[in-house]
């Protein structure tokens, strides 16, 4: 198994039109934002280590898990009790710049952001604050990647990212949304990563996310406490 997801449920800093989440049974996406032990935390730690997974990354059903209340004591305690884990949190970056002290204790972060325009910020993810993500990047002490959406991809997104420093983005198509992705030209094939390609963008590498290829497989920790390998349900990370 490659990774294992902690899922967080619950209210969202932002409101995407197209969010998964909330296509999930209620169960599934309830409140846990405030719960500490998360339900079934010692049966997933148990599961994790007997498996030997090596990645937990901390994601949301239908918020972003750094609304968490106790982001930080989870991941102390995880560090604790996992100490060949590593831990990644994937974020739409909205509350990075106040909560840095703890993003920078993760081993890598990846933030959805979709684009610099605030427009278009405001169509896709329901607000118009855009996160200052050249100021995430500088105050980062961890890599962090970028998840954009394959369809609002242009050069010129592309060339600002890799002008502030970032250098991995991974493209996503939306689920379950009928659309034309026409990728920027200048991308150059470099490979494939479980069965999705990888390209360069002047050192940048690019990969073209479609979840139906993908081949990964994780174990899940839902906010109800379900304990899943279901990979359909892992569609829902944010
Ligand atoms: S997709 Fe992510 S950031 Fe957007 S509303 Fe859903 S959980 Fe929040």
């Amino acid at each position: 198994m490659d990774f294992a997801n902690i899922l967080f449920g619950g209210p969202c800093n932002r409101a995407c039109p197209f969010c998964i989440g909330k296509q999930l049974a209620p169960a599934l996406r309830q409140n846990n934002l405030r719960l500490y032990p998360l339900r079934s935390q010692d049966e997933f730690i148990r599961q994790v280590r007997h498996r030997g997974i090596g990645q937990i990354v901390l994601t949301g059903t239908n918020t972003d898990p750094q609304l968490y209340r106790h982001e930080q004591r989870l991941l102390e305690d995880l560090r604790r009790q996992l100490t060949q884990t590593q831990f990644c949190l994937h974020s739409n970056g909205a509350l990075a710049l106040r909560k840095m002290t703890v993003f920078n204790q993760y081993d890598r972060v990846c933030l959805s952001f979709p684009t610099f325009e605030v427009d278009l910020y405001q169509r896709l993810m329901g607000s118009r604050k855009v996160p200052d993500l050249a100021e995430i990047v500088r105050q980062s002490r961890v890599p962090v990647k970028i998840s954009a959406l394959a369809a609002h991809t242009s050069a010129e997104f592309l060339d600002r990212l890799l002008e502030i420093g970032i250098r991995r983005v991974v493209l996503r198509r939306l689920y379950g949304v009928k659309e034309t992705v026409r990728l920027p030209e200048g991308l150059v094939l470099r490979g494939d990563y479980r069965g999705n390609p990888v390209y360069d963008w002047n050192g940048m590498e690019v990969t073209d996310w479609s979840f139906d290829s993908s081949e990964s497989t994780s174990l899940n920790l839902f906010p109800d406490g379900t304990i899943s390998p279901d990979y359909l349900l892992t569609r829902a990370s944010a």
